[in-house]
């Protein structure tokens, strides 16, 4: 079975379960192997759900989180792909679907407070403001992936975004490695910018890569590229990053 197809399938089941009419006796339609499934992390402050699905056929623990920003859909729009591709790689790989599923609802960068669901993270650098929160994962949204995160701890963590000024990969932590191994795998004209130019407190790198040390890259489509700009490079670049193994070292360009 497709595997987009056993997840809805998972999904159906998983709604089916936690319903409150009692499960038919019979159990005769139900599959056997109904594959990877959404697991609820909990919803958002509009009641939307917060969904991960676990992945890939065993290794180091990755993170990919397809959307935070709602106004950057180009990762979301490949979740299928995604699904297929990292199921298949040798990694424990947790994908988180929607950090900020009110703002893509809504075709909104921030959450419905409107805070950036990026500057909301227990960053030892956060400062509270209107656009970063009153408090760190004062945004559900945030706080649900956070809770789960720290319980999965990744050895990596891949976050999908789009710019005008894109394609390429930014990086936190330990990952400059990580991010040249991307950018070989995507192919040209994607490279890694070290430096987004400008400052990011509370942000999930700042917590995730400076304060908790673990590598984390900022991948950044063309904004409004379109899907076959978007997801051959994208499953091309996650697969050269994961498919080669761990890297602790930074490695140089070569070509
Ligand atoms: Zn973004």
């Amino acid at each position: 079975m497709a595997p987009l197809t056993r997840a809805l399938l998972g999904l159906t089941l998983l709604a089916a379960s936690s319903c409150a009419v009692p499960a038919p006796t019979s159990r005769a339609s139900v599959s056997p192997d109904p594959g990877p499934a959404w697991r609820m992390l909990g919803v958002s402050r509009e009641g939307r759900p917060l969904r991960a699905m676990e992945l890939g056929a065993g290794g180091p623990r990755v993170a990919v989180i397809a959307g935070i920003h709602g106004t950057e859909q180009e990762g979301l729009r490949h979740v299928p792909e995604l699904i297929a591709t990292l199921d298949e790689l040798p990694a424990t790989i947790t994908l988180y679907e929607d950090v900020n599923p009110d703002g893509s609802a809504r075709a909104r960068r921030g959450t419905v407070s409107g805070v950036d669901p990026n500057r909301n993270w227990p960053a030892t650098n956060f400062a509270p403001a209107p656009s970063r929160g009153p408090r760190p994962l004062s945004e559900p949204g945030v706080a649900h992936v956070y809770r789960d995160l720290l319980r999965f701890d990744p050895e990596l963590v891949v976050v999908l975004h789009s710019t005008a000024r894109g394609p390429f990969v930014n990086f936190d932590g330990p990952a400059e490695g990580h991010a040249w191994r991307f950018t070989e795998g995507a192919g040209p004209p994607w490279f890694v910018k070290p430096s987004m130019g400008y400052a990011t407190p509370g942000s999930l790198g700042s917590w995730m890569g400076l304060d908790r040390g673990r590598p984390i890259l900022t991948v950044e489509f063309r904004r409004g590229a379109p899907p076959g700009e978007t997801g051959p490079p994208l499953l091309r670049g996650l697969r050269a990053l994961i498919e080669e193994g761990p890297l602790d070292e930074p490695r140089p360009r070569v070509r």
